[in-house]
Parts: structure tokens; C-alpha cells; sequence
């Protein structure tokens, strides 16, 4: 190897969330280094978490883009990396471009994993004619291709995770008509149990999805999916939400171990010591993150790591939280995974609400909430924060223990936290506000709110409506 080149940057492959979140955390801790970072995708970094809101259009692409990042960063957009020379320090891209490096962090992410059913490729191994995947902006607009949804097009959705999920309250909002395929006896049948499940059956029919369910599906053909029943069912498009593989193609070609992700240690670190990987690219102690929070987990680590050497990444705490239509639905990390010493449910199926929440000692371990907006809040703050539960359990579940202080007891007073990720209040957005921060991205930039899963970017920017009519109205503009 050669020697470190000093005025090399620390380069970063990979412009997702993980990515974004290292950018944000090693100013934090202090280092000033320059950053040069790679994006394939022709776009600055957005919440990938929120493309079924462009999808059924209720954000505007901008909307989902996250603030730039702090100090000497430069970001080169439209640029693949597609060789790492570890002997000289090099990434080459696809458009011939070379960058040195010091230091490298590859957060590549993940890519859709297209099942190896019958016809779904071409000979060469291109998905076949039809076959949608749903991973990147561009994947959503080729989605809203404006003929297909001028002519209602169907689309059959195969694979009822979240995604899925989420992907066909999207679609059928737009009009579009949509069959759910999913081989399990429910929709998120590896997080929801059959009461939680048959809640998002409802919604889903209730919004015009049609949902078949227990059968897997057998072979595709331009236009047909074929059950393994026999049944036919017309795909126009076939929108494949069958799980992510980690894009682990560089560091496999680059000689650095690799098992299903890039293989990491409690640095960070790949088997070259100037190697780091994050995010969904990475597995880390036998685990694949696939979650917003293992990347932050991850990020935050790295970033503490490259400023102070220190090692050990902290256990994330995972927050699902699917659009689907109607009064929302969490869960809280993953439910039945750790043993429980106490369960608290409550049932309302009239009101099409439940809860279902597992105590470890005081603290939540896993949960699932749907219909109950106050208790999710609620709940999702005390299991981010790994805090007590109040000792009213009900009160907890009807939306009653409503704020919870960051030290000491949880306490009764009013709701106000909107960004959950980053503990930022009604009151911290509105100061900003005032204080000139007239946008969803310069309030992200100001308070860091809807800069962790995104799922308050809507809220925000409804507040930002809000306060701009109240002033307009107090001015008389
Ligand atoms: C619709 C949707 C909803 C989701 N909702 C949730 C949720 O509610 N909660 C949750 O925890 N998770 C959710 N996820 C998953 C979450 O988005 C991912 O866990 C997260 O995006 C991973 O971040 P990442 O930065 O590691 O990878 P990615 O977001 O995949 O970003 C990797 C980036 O690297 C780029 N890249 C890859 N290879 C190269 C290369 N060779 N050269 C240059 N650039 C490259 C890619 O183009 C991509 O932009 C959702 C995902 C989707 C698609």
C-alpha cells in the first residue's frame, strides 16, 4: 500500500440516509476534514422512507429532500462508483471520473430483491416487461407514468411487508386498482399478529385493495400472475415488494468479507482497516440493519469513532411506522423478539383500534399500535428513549400519559412532540418559525425535525401553513 495521502478527503459511496447522517454527526463531533461524497442517483439526498407520499403525490419531491450537510462537504450526484483500488486509494465511476481517498465509507445501501420465480427476468437478467420495483424517486415516477395513471392501469403489488403495504394504500389513493398478493395468512404477518393484521386487512378493502392472501405466487408472464393455486390475475404492472438484498457488489469485488452484507466490527470497520461500511450495505455482528434506525445507530458510531477512536455501536431502536390510510399504525421494535415480563393489550374492534405493547421490566421492548394516534406518540418517545412506562398502563394506551420528560418520571401534561426521531416540539418548530425558518428544510436545518424517518415531514409542513395564515391574517397580507 501506498501512504496515506494527506490531502486526500474522507470519501463517502452512498448519498441515502446513512450516508446523510454521518455527513451531520462527524461535525458534531468536531472534525472539520474535507468529505467528498458519491451519489448514483441524480438527486440530493432525500427520506427514501417517504416515497409512497410522492407516489401518491402528497409530497412534492422537494419536500423530501434532506438539508445539506454542514462544513467542507462536496457531493457529486449521478456519480456510480464501480471500483475501489485499496492499493492506490481509488474509487473510479462509471463516467470515468477517479477520487483518492484517506479514509472510505461505503453506505450503498440496499437494492430490491426480485424473486427467482418464473418469468420475472429476461434471458439477460433484466426484470421483465411490466416488472416494477419501488426503491428511488426514479422508480416512483416511472410508477405514475402520467398514461398508466390517465387509463386507472391495475397494478398487482406482490409482497405484503410494509412496503407492499404502504405501496397499495398509495396506488389505490391515486385511483389506480390494486391486488395485494401475499403468500403469508396476513398482510405483515412477520410483525403483526392476526388481530393487528385483520385491522390492515379492513383498511386496505376499505380503501378499495383487493387482498389475496395464503397462496404464493407460482409464475409471471407479461400482463398475468399465476398463483400457485392455478388462479390468473391480470399484472399490467407487477410492483415486486419482496424484500432488499444489500448492495454489497464494490466491497465483494474490492476483496473486503463479505456474507450477506458487508461483514463490519465495532468500528465500523471492514477487514481493511481504511474501510468503513454503514446503513443497509453493512451487517453487523451476524445482524442486516434494513432500518432507519440500525443506519443512524451506525452513523452515529462511525462518526464518533473517526473523532475520538472510541468503539461500540449502541443496539437501535427500530420504528416502523407504514402510511396506511386512516388513524396511524407503529410498531416498536421487533414484536416477540425478546422475552417479555409483562404484556398489555387492549382491543377495540369496533372503532377498528388495538394496542399490544411488551414490557421488560418497565420499559417497552417491542409494541404494535394502531388507531390510537396520542398513545403512539406517546408510546414510540418512551421506547425511543428506552423509558419507564407509567404505572397507569391504560392511561399510557388512551393517550392520557401524553408528554414525557427526557430525566426522571414520565409526567401528565399536554402533547407536543412532533418530531419524534429528534425530540423536537411544537413550540421549538414555531420559535424557528419566528426566527426565520419559513420552510420545511430550514426548519430541518434549524431544529432537525423530519430529518429522521420523515414521518413528521407532513405535520411540519402543515404547521409552516399554519403559522404563515395566522401571521397573514394578523398583518392583514
Ligand atoms: C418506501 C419505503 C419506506 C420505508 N419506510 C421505513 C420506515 O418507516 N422505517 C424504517 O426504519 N425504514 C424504512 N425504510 C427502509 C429505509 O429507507 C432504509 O433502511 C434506509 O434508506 C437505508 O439507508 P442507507 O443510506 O443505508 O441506504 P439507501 O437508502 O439504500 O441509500 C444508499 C444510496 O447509495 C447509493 N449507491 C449504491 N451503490 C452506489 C454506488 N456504487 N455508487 C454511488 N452510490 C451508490 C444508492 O443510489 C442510494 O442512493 C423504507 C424504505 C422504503 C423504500
Amino acid at each position: 500500500m501506498t501512504a496515506t495521502t494527506p490531502a486526500a478527503p474522507l470519501l463517502v459511496i452512498g448519498n441515502g440516509p446513512a450516508a446523510h447522517q454521518l455527513l451531520d454527526r462527524i461535525r458534531h463531533f468536531g472534525c472539520q476534514d474535507p468529505v467528498t461524497v458519491l451519489g448514483a442517483e441524480d438527486t440530493p439526498a432525500y427520506h427514501r422512507a417517504l416515497l409512497t407520499s410522492a407516489l401518491d403525490g402528497s409530497l412534492p419531491a422537494e419536500a423530501m429532500e434532506l438539508p445539506p450537510p454542514p462544513g467542507d462537504t462536496t457531493i457529486h450526484t449521478g456519480a456510480c462508483a464501480v471500483r475501489i483500488d485499496r492499493a492506490r486509494r481509488l474509487v473510479h465511476t462509471a463516467d470515468g471520473g477517479v477520487f483518492p481517498y484517506s479514509r472510505l465509507v461505503l453506505a450503498t445501501g440496499a437494492a430490491p430483491l426480485i424473486p427467482g420465480l418464473p418469468g420475472l427476468r429476461t434471458p439477460d437478467g433484466e426484470p421483465a416487461a411490466g416488472v416494477a420495483v419501488l426503491r428511488t424517486l426514479a422508480d416512483c415516477a416511472r410508477l405514475t407514468d402520467p398514461a398508466e395513471m390517465a387509463a386507472r392501469a391495475p397494478v398487482t403489488i406482490l409482497g405484503a411487508g410494509s412496503l407492499g403495504v404502504e405501496a397499495a394504500f398509495a396506488l389505490a389513493l391515486k385511483d389506480r386498482p390494486v391486488t395485494l398478493v401475499h403468500p403469508g395468512p396476513w398482510p405483515m404477518d412477520h410483525l403483526l399478529d392476526r388481530t393487528a393484521g385483520t385491522l390492515v386487512c379492513d383498511r386496505l378493502a376499505a380503501a378499495g385493495v383487493e387482498v389475496v392472501t395464503g397462496t404464493p405466487a407460482a409464475s409471471y408472464a407479461p400482463g398475468t400472475l399465476t398463483l400457485a393455486d392455478g388462479r390468473a390475475l391480470a399484472a399490467g404492472t407487477l410492483l415486486l415488494c419482496t424484500g432488499v438484498l444489500p448492495e454489497t457488489g464494490l466491497a465483494r469485488a474490492a476483496g473486503l468479507g463479505v456474507r450477506t452484507g458487508i461483514v463490519v466490527d465495532d468500528r465500523l470497520g471492514t477487514d481493511d482497516p481504511l474501510i468503513h461500511a454503514i446503513g443497509d450495505c453493512a451487517e453487523h455482528r451476524g445482524n442486516r440493519g434494513g432500518s432507519l434506525a440500525s443506519g443512524w445507530a451506525q452513523a452515529e458510531a462511525l462518526a464518533r469513532h473517526l473523532a475520538t477512536g472510541a468503539r461500540g455501536v449502541a443496539a437501535a431502536r427500530r420504528v416502523l411506522r407504514p402510511r396506511i390510510a386512516g388513524p396511524g399504525l407503529v410498531v416498536l421494535g421487533i414484536p416477540g423478539s425478546v422475552p417479555a415480563d409483562e404484556t398489555i393489550t387492549l382491543n377495540d374492534p369496533a372503532n377498528g383500534r388495538y394496542a399490544r405493547l411488551e414490557l421488560t421490566g418497565e420499559r417497552i421492548s417491542s409494541g404494535v399500535l394502531i388507531g390510537f394516534d396520542r398513545a403512539i406518540a406517546t408510546t414510540t418517545e418512551l421506547y425511543v428513549h428506552d423509558l419507564p412506562v407509567p404505572r397507569d398502563r391504560l392511561s399510557l394506551l388512551l393517550g392520557r400519559a401524553a408528554r414525557v420528560a427526557r430525566k426522571g418520571p414520565v409526567e401528565l401534561c399536554p402533547d407536543s412532540v412532533v418530531c419524534l426521531c429528534n425530540n423536537v416540539t411544537h413550540q421549538d418548530l414555531t420559535d424557528a418559525w419566528h426566527a426565520g425558518a419559513r420552510k420545511v428544510t430550514d426548519l430541518a436545518t434549524a431544529t432537525r425535525a423530519t430529518t429522521g424517518c420523515g414521518g413528521c415531514t407532513r405535520q411540519v409542513e402543515s404547521i409552516c401553513t399554519a403559522l404563515a395564515s395566522t401571521k397573514a391574517a394578523a398583518t392583514g397580507s
